[in-house]
């Protein structure tokens, strides 16, 4: 089960991805503490298991809390990127309309452990450069890369002035992206999905 929606002044798009079988999901990219994304969640029927946060910027961390106090479920983000939580957000986007709340915890992603959905197995690739706890999660059985703010359609790559970015680490981890199989399904933080082997020639000719 895939499902999507925009939310939040940026668009980001927070995906829902789950388990037919065992009826489990995981949330990526809460990047809204609108409660709207709570119904969301419980109109799925699935059964929420975690929040995986592909990096630490507030559009993508913003519901963290929000779903942690309700389902009381594990907010799964890379050690580099955990400086993000304790920022002042309210100081850096004064547009928000919101305070940012950090979670209460957070889990490791790392490299070495793969997540488990039921039948589902999410590979965790550590994609630096956009922040430097960027990741992208693999679907390898079922063809998906949700490539976060690494990788967009259209030619499009993480910008990297934000703090902590790297333009060098982000072209690396772009040459790490191209050798996966092109024909994977691209579905990014922001804007339309697209084919791997397509954002690639895009990229690198
Ligand atoms: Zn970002
Ligand atoms: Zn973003």
């Amino acid at each position: 089960m895939l499902s999507i929606m925009q939310v939040g002044y940026l668009a980001t798009n927070c995906y829902m991805y789950g388990d037919e079988e065992s009826g489990k999901l995981v949330l990526i990219d809460p990047g809204t503490d609108n409660p709207d994304l709570v119904k969301w969640v419980e109109n799925s029927g699935y059964k929420l298991s975690a929040v995986i946060n592909t990096h630490g910027h507030y559009d993508h961390t913003l519901g963290n809390h929000l779903l942690e106090s309700y389902f009381n479920v594990p907010v799964m983000l890379h050690p580099k990127d955990h400086f993000f939580m304790s920022i002042d957000w309210d100081n850096i986007a004064p547009w928000l309309e919101t305070q940012f709340v950090p979670p209460q915890r957070t889990t490791e992603l790392s490299p070495e452990r793969k997540i488990n959905i039921g039948k589902i197995s999410l590979g965790i690739i550590h994609t630096p450069g956009h922040s430097p706890g960027s990741v992208c999660l693999i679907d390898e059985k079922n063809g998906i890369l949700f490539s976060g703010d690494t990788l967009f359609a259209d030619g499009g790559v993480g910008r990297t002035d934000l703090p902590k970015g790297s333009a060098v680490e982000l072209k690396k981890s772009l040459r790490n992206l191209a050798e996966l199989s092109p024909d994977l399904r691209v579905l990014p933080g922001h804007g339309a999905e697209s084919i791997l082997g397509v954002e690639i020639r895009n990229i690198f000719g």
